[in-house]
């Protein structure tokens, strides 16, 4: 028989009906399971928020990587210069409209207009070497193997470009790359911009491979540190 249907049930007043709400067992439990379900959530969400980061950093590098191109087509494929020349990268490049994409979400250093600086290696003479000059698209070897725009440590001071060719201050060794470039900053690695206006994301791991002295062009277009 139907629970409802039971008469005992049926006859009783409304006023002596007893009104259930939770029990505090039962409150404890909900609360115990939102607290589990959270535990679970909150670092999936730090790590979609992380993910998002990584990828609007990125687009920033592919934005300014349309800039670059732009440029150089205007310029008989003359890259953009840095401060050590006439003008910076930063206002050649704003000229063009880029404005908005210059900062990484999670650059902790907010004074500077600039998340990103030029791989030095790419302007004319870097450190005053006579036999170097690969501040052209057409002088770079292989355009898509070598770095044009990384991103810079909260605390490097650099300014506008890296100084990877001074081998006295040590030159592109992991050590000397690590303490300008935040190699690790998303999730243990970062963007890069390269010559040819692909950007990617690379984990430091990767990287410390592609520093190598001799054959890779990733930083020295050359491919090797005698040429
Ligand atoms: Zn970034």
């Amino acid at each position: 028989m139907p629970l409802s249907l039971n008469p005992s049930v049926v006859a009783l007043p409304l006023s002596t009906r007893r009104r259930r709400g939770f029990t505090l067992i039962e409150l404890l439990v909900v609360v115990a399971i939102i607290g589990m379900l959270a535990a679970l959530l909150l670092p999936a969400l730090a790590r979609a928020r992380q993910r998002a980061r990584a990828i609007q950093c990125l687009s920033n590098l592919k934005q300014l990587g349309f800039g670059c191109a732009l440029y150089e087509s205007d310029n008989h494929d003359a890259l953009p210069e840095t401060s050590h020349q006439h003008a910076s990268w930063i206002g050649m490049l704003a000229a063009y409209g880029l404005t908005n994409v210059y900062v990484c979400p999670l650059d902790t250093n907010r004074a500077r207009i600039s998340s990103y600086a030029i791989n030095d290696f790419l302007t004319p003479h870097p450190f005053g070497a006579p036999q170097l000059d690969f501040s052209r698209l057409t002088a770079l070897p292989a355009p898509s193997d070598t770095m044009h725009l990384a991103e810079a440590r909260g605390d490097y001071l650099g300014s506008d470009h890296f100084h990877f060719a001074d081998a006295q201050s040590g030159g592109y060794t992991p050590l000397s790359f690590a303490s300008q470039v935040a190699v690790a900053l998303h999730q243990g690695g970062a963007n890069y911009l390269f010559a040819d206006g692909h950007a990617a994301a690379l984990p430091w791991l990767q990287v410390r491979l592609l520093l190598a002295p001799t054959a890779t062009r990733f930083v020295r277009p050359a491919g090797s540190p005698t040429d």
